[in-house]
């Protein structure tokens, strides 16, 4: 996925590597996704957003989560925030 065009956006570039996203749920819980590979995903809003819902739902714990906020953190340092349903917003962007 890191070679090829966002087919949201159709943009050849990408972030820097995803280091965690932080999963937040309803009741206040909370659990971090650590990619077992090199991600790097486009700026694109969509891109981010079908990226949280992917990494949610790939694993056990949080895919049966009423899930509320997802807060990723790149290597960069920057993070973004993905809140539900859908939209993106960003903090701490440089
Ligand atoms: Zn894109």
């Amino acid at each position: 996925m890191n070679d090829v065009a966002c087919r949201f956006c159709g943009s050849g570039r990408r972030g820097a590597p995803v280091v965690v996203v932080t999963v937040f749920a309803a009741g206040g819980d909370a659990y971090p996704l650590i990619p077992d590979e090199e991600y790097r995903v486009c700026e694109c809003d969509r891109a981010w957003v079908e990226f949280v819902a992917r990494a949610i739902a790939s694993h056990p714990t949080t895919r049966e989560w009423d899930w509320t906020e997802a807060i990723i953190t790149c290597r960069d340092k920057r993070t973004r925030m993905a809140l539900r349903p859908g939209a993106v917003a960003r903090v701490g962007l440089a």
